[in-house]
């Protein structure tokens, strides 16, 4: 089983289709499931539609929030019926699952699916590295969550089958929670310098997580922004002192 690879559920209402998702993950080898407040569970029906993959909902994660939801993950792929205008780069199930795979298993990886009535909010998408959109009907292209689930592991199935690419960075990959320290660097040097104005912060940190997302900088990298944003702000307190 790749256990490097998490299922992540945000607030699913029906705990049927939890059920019917830890069953797909099983039929396709894969075993951790993590729930962000699922509205109820354990239920009686998620464990009726999980067949015989109880033993994937005993072991489920349940967790209070996505950040939670994704420690120590280096790659996050949301997934998305709808198509979105600002946000991380859509890819079919198959190619982003071809990133996904080339991530070294010493690393985490997690795919996110949101909730049955409204999916990902953009908060969460911009978490993500890349979104997964299931090519469907134009007209009728929502899937149920748990057929979703079943889509994506049997992509992950069918490419576990191929080589892996073995990671050529020398630094390891940067995690979540070196991504959302750099982002309340950024944020904060944003607002000291006027640069954001926090009345009216436009799209300016969501435009900065999607640059990041694409970049995927590895926490060598992290460290000499972080470096230069602590040089740039004690200059200027420096130089504001120096006025005095
Ligand atoms: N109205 C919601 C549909 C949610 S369906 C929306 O517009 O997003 C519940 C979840 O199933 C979605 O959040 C997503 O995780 C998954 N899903 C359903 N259809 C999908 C598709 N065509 N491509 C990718 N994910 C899909």
């Amino acid at each position: 089983m790749p256990r490097h690879i998490r299922i992540v559920l945000v607030e699913t209402s029906h705990p049927g289709n939890i059920g019917a998702a830890a069953r797909a993950m099983k039929t396709m080898c894969l075993d951790r499931l993590v729930l962000v407040n699922p509205l109820e569970f354990p239920h009686t029906d998620a464990s009726a539609r999980a067949s015989g993959a109880t033993d994937i909902l005993e072991r489920a994660q349940v967790v209070t929030s996505l950040d939670d939801a994704l420690a120590g993950c280096v790659l996050v792929a949301g997934t998305s019926a709808r198509q979105r205008n600002l946000g991380p780069t859509a890819l079919t199930p198959r190619a982003c699952v071809r990133k996904l795979m080339a991530v070294s298993p010493e690393q985490e990886v997690a795919v996110v699916f949101g909730r049955e009535r409204i999916g990902l909010t953009n908060e969460e998408t911009d978490r993500c590295h890349y979104l997964i959109h299931i090519p469907a009907n134009p007209e009728y292209g929502s899937l149920n969550l748990a057929a979703a689930v079943q889509v994506i592991t049997y992509e992950l199935m069918l490419a576990k089958q191929i080589s892996q690419i073995p990671s050529t960075y020398d630094s390891p990959s940067a995690t979540t929670e070196d991504m959302e320290i750099l982002y309340a660097h950024l944020e904060a040097t944003a607002r000291n310098s006027g640069v954001l104005d926090p009345a009216n912060p436009k799209h300016l940190m969501r435009r900065l997580r999607n640059l990041f997302n694409r970049a995927r900088p590895d926490k060598s990298e992290v460290n000499i922004l972080r470096g230069l944003l602590n040089a740039l702000q004690h200059n200027r307190h420096g130089h504001d002192r120096g006025k005095d």
